[in-house]
């Protein structure tokens, strides 16, 4: 199907780094404080990008899974993965690395589309990684993207989801839609 218009996106990273905060800005278009970190769902957004109607749905992980095998397991499924660190806390920023080796293992391809966020840049007063280390991370891995963003004040979260969108289809092109 070349017509492909619907787009799996899985959202993950360490505790607190935004995931949910991230998912639901961009699907709903509101802030939430305080997000019960167990939670794991799935959201659902329609848009035009480039001309095209996409509908993206979007797995908010919530990091707790207790069995690798779930997380292999919508790793195999998910057609692209934001990964998400906060930019406060340096931890969440090496966490990235496990999670990129798990999934080139599962995923078992030359390319993976990912977008790489550094979350929480409105408290850029309390920062422990640089721009710099973010970037040289995301241009480690082939189809990587970058942006730093702010759930809370809506900087960047849509252009983290296009560019994430316009990646997938972008493999598709080159390599034909499953
Ligand atoms: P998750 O565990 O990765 O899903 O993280 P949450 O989305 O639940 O967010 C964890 C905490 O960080 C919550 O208190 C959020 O309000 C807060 N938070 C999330 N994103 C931002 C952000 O961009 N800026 C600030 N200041 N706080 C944020
Ligand atoms: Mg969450």
């Amino acid at each position: 199907n070349s017509n492909k218009n619907k787009f799996f996106v899985a959202v993950m990273g360490a505790g607190s780094v935004g995931k949910s905060a991230l998912t639901v800005q961009f699907t709903q278009g509101i802030f939430v404080d305080k997000y019960d970190p167990t939670v794991e769902d799935t959201y659902q957004k329609t848009l035009e990008l480039d001309g095209d109607q996409v509908t993206v749905e979007v797995l908010d992980t919530a990091g707790s899974e207790v069995l690798v095998a779930m997380r292999e397991l919508y790793m195999k499924s998910a057609e692209g993965f934001i990964l998400v660190y906060s930019i406060i806390v340096k931890s969440t920023f090496y966490e990235i690395q496990d999670i990129v080796e798990q999934l080139f293992r599962v995923k078992d391809e030359d390319e993976v589309p990912i977008v790489l966020v550094g979350n929480k840049i409105d408290l850029d007063s309390h920062r422990e990684v640089s721009t710099q280390d973010g970037k040289q991370l995301a241009a480690s891995y082939p189809n990587c993207d970058f942006y730093e963003a702010s759930s809370k004040e809506r900087i960047n979260v849509d252009n983290v989801f296009f560019s994430i969108i316009r990646r997938i289809k972008e493999k598709y092109k080159k390599e034909g839609p499953p």
